[in-house]
């Protein structure tokens, strides 16, 4: 298998080395400059190229192209065209233009574009995006394209992530500029390695749960006996079904050129997490999207369903996503690696404390980017970090920046005070760093681990925000600091600045404890407890204008965007709660029928053939089954009035709050019900499987 992998790894992948060897040197090279520096592709070479990759497509198997995209939705989207070409003979020949390779118009006038492209002129265009390469999936070949309209506004996730990670390189190649040793730092990229979690189920009993089927999680369900208290599951043997799979979904990963690298058992019985190998964000974006493809369509191989949804089962975690993120140079430095000399030390804690300043003023975009309805049962929860933003340092970093601020010595025998650009960090122990796992955006080392993401949501929005306002930051070091007459002292004034007056945003504690919400709030933290609660800070005048000053998002673009997650929201809870109605009237109700009948039956047989017979057990059990059927049918009946109430609303804000406050509300308590229900109904009356069967259901 080993050198098998080697073989195999990016062999779906037109990569540089294959470009290498199968483009005009010259081509290449033009191409290569496209790819680096951003420069714009001339058509010619853009033939020249389209020639290449449809060859190299043909010989591995491909028959199609497309161009792959990821629209508004937040998953990805493509329309097969095959290479096919008619000739005046009466047969074919296999043709891939120059145009057809750079430009794409899909008739895609469906997918959600929040007002920004009225139907009647639908066209979007898809434009190719060189610095992501093209790829073979399924006979096709997939060539990563940005969405926009014919005004230029960007209609996907993949445009804004491009733009935000062209802000963040500007400003910070700026500041490097400044420090000695970066005189040949002409790029700066961010890098993501996103740790994905899911479940596994049986695909047989999949099949028997519409809620499983229409909304991704489970709308009903006692707890199983067993759960994840024994925490036996966490990083225990993987069974031999599960191994199977991951070894299937690593090859289809690796030929995808994807660096699949752990893969574990996590807390939940049937939760498991793939970490890949960090990469530039645009493309750990992409990498990302296909990953969860791939485990769909391998699960299903494999028969069984992968679920990505953020809480498909209530009472046992929930699965999230951590955006391990960090900024690095086209030298090969991480700018969040401390360093050793007091040059990079001072740089280190620039970078830092513009990072610290932007968390703080902009908290309310960092929990945005993580919003939704799924990941709403998470945040907060005792399983993730709390819906309140705050930074973990560790303690001995922690120690460091408070010796800064107080101007006194870091640590018992330190005698000197740390003066930053002359004096070396202490040696901080980076393993202690990680051990706090309950905040949600904690430093590891030489990374930032954002830990909100919820596992379902694409990974672009929360970067192209932190992207954006780190950017932000640093442009406005860089203005104070291109100007200084005295640098070290300026950058020292400039660093204590940032961490004095943002400290609060640091947080070191325990985040899932009580206590936290208290000190928070007296911190003047926000705590946006939900999607609604927290979509209503979007379009906040600074937000505008951040996204504005760095050629983000213009207003509309942001505008749309929010009316997006609005309607996505309002209609997930909607599906749920039509499904929750479904299932109540059409299998839980005439379950609970059926046994109260047979009790009913039971009780009358047994007392008339023989009148002092002991009923107590059909009896009481008869009387709860009818107390709660009743409890069911009120609830239903509450949640369908509602449910016609909220389609008279027609401000997006205000029906989402009726969805956050009364829908769920109306559905958490038809579940209890129905959940007790399900406790006392017999396994074979009781209409689908149940949390026992779908945890531990794959053997
Ligand atoms: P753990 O969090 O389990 O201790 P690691 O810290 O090694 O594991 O890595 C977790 C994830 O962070 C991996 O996906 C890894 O590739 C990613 N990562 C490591 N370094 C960086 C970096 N400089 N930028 C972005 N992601 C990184
Ligand atoms: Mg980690």
């Amino acid at each position: 298998m080993g050198s098998e992998v080697t073989e195999i790894f990016g062999s779906m992948v037109f990569n540089e080395s294959v470009m290498k060897s199968r483009l005009p040197k010259e081509t290449f090279k033009a191409l290569m400059k496209t790819i680096t520096l951003g420069e714009k592709l001339d058509g010619s070479v853009a033939t020249v190229v389209a020639n290449a990759m449809k060859d190299w497509a043909i010989e591995n198997g491909a028959t199609h192209f497309t161009h792959w995209f990821q629209p508004l939705t937040g998953t990805t989207a493509e329309k097969h065209d095959s290479f096919i070409e008619p000739t005046s003979g009466g047969n074919v020949i296999m043709e891939f233009s120059g145009k057809e390779l750079v430009q794409g118009e899909p008739d895609a006038s469906s997918f959600p574009s929040g007002g920004l492209r009225a139907t009647f002129e639908a066209r979007g265009y898809t434009a190719w995006d060189p610095t992501s390469y093209a790829f073979i999936k399924d006979g096709t070949l997939c060539i990563p394209t940005a969405f926009c309209s014919y005004t230029g506004e960007a209609l996907d996730k993949k445009t804004p992530l491009l733009r935000s990670m062209q802000a963040i390189k500007k400003q910070a190649v700026r500041v490097l500029h400044l420090f000695p040793g970066n005189e040949d730092v002409t790029n700066v990229i961010t890098t993501v390695g996103p740790e994905q979690e899911y479940f596994l189920v049986d695909k047989a009993l999949y099949d028997k749960r519409e809620d499983l089927i229409f909304t991704g999680r489970t709308l009903f369900g006692a707890k199983s006996p067993k759960g994840q208290e024994l925490e036996d599951h966490y990083f225990g043997m993987i069974k031999p079904r599960v191994q199977e799979f991951m070894k299937d979904l690593n090859k289809e990963l690796w030929k995808l050129g994807i660096l699949a690298k752990t893969e574990h058992n996590e807390v939940a019985p049937a939760q498991h997490e793939l970490a890949p190998i960090f990469g530039t964000t645009n493309l750990a974006c992409d990498h990302n999207q296909l990953t969860m493809e791939l485990m769909r369509k391998t699960a299903s191989k494999h028969g069984m369903v992968c679920l990505l949804h953020e809480k498909p089962f209530a009472g046992v975690n929930g699965s999230g996503k951590h955006n391990n993120w960090s900024i690095s140079t086209n030298t090969g430095k991480n700018l969040l690696d401390p360093g050793a000399t007091p040059s990079q030390n001072a740089q280190f804690l620039l970078f830092l404390s513009a990072i610290i300043k932007g968390v703080d003023e902009y908290q309310d975009l960092l929990r945005i980017s993580v919003a939704s309805a799924g990941n709403d049962h998470r945040l907060g929860a005792n399983e993730a970090p709390p819906a309140i933003i705050s930074i973990f340092l560790g303690e001995e970093l922690q120690g460091i920046l408070d010796a800064l601020l107080s101007g006194k010595p870091y640590g018992e025998s330190a005698k000197e005070k740390m003066q930053i650009g002359v004096s070396v960090l202490p040696e901080f122990n980076k393993d202690t760093t990680d051990r706090n796992r309950t905040s949600p955006f904690a430093f590891t080392g030489n990374k930032f681990e954002f830990r909100m993401l919820g596992s379902n949501e694409s990974i672009a929005c929360a970067n192209v925000f932190l992207n954006t306002i780190v950017a932000e930051e640093l442009e406005q070091a860089a203005d104070i600091l291109e100007k200084s007459k005295d640098f070290n002292a300026d950058l020292h004034a400039l660093i204590v600045k940032n961490i004095s007056e943002h400290k609060r945003i640091i947080f070191n504690g325990n985040g899932y404890d009580d206590s936290w919400v208290k000190e928070a709030e007296k911190r003047g933290l926000l705590n946006l407890r939900s999607t609604p609660e927290a979509l209503q800070h979007t379009m906040e005048e600074k937000n505008i204008r951040l996204f504005e000053k760095h050629g983000v998002y213009s207003k509309v673009e942001l505008l749309s965007r929010n009316e997006i997650h609005y309607e996505n929201y309002i209609k997930i809870l909607g599906i749920e709660a039509a499904t929750m109605v479904d299932m109540t009237r059409k299998q839980i109700l005439p379950a609970a029928q059926k046994f109260s009948l047979a009790l009913s039956k039971t009780i009358s047989a047994m007392q008339t053939a023989y009148s002092g017979c002991d009923v107590s057990y059909e009896a009481e059990t008869f009387e709860e089954v009818c107390s709660l059927t009743k409890e069911i049918y009120e609830g239903v009946k509450v949640l369908e009035s509602d449910l016609a109430k909220v389609t008279e609303e027609c401000d997006p804000a205000k029906k989402a709050i009726f969805f956050h406050d009364s829908v769920l509300a109306d559905m958490e308590k038809i579940r209890t019900a129905a959940d007790s229900l399900e406790l006392i109904t017999p396994k074979d009356i009781w209409p689908f499987p149940t949390y026992g069967d779908l945890l531990y259901g794959v053997r």
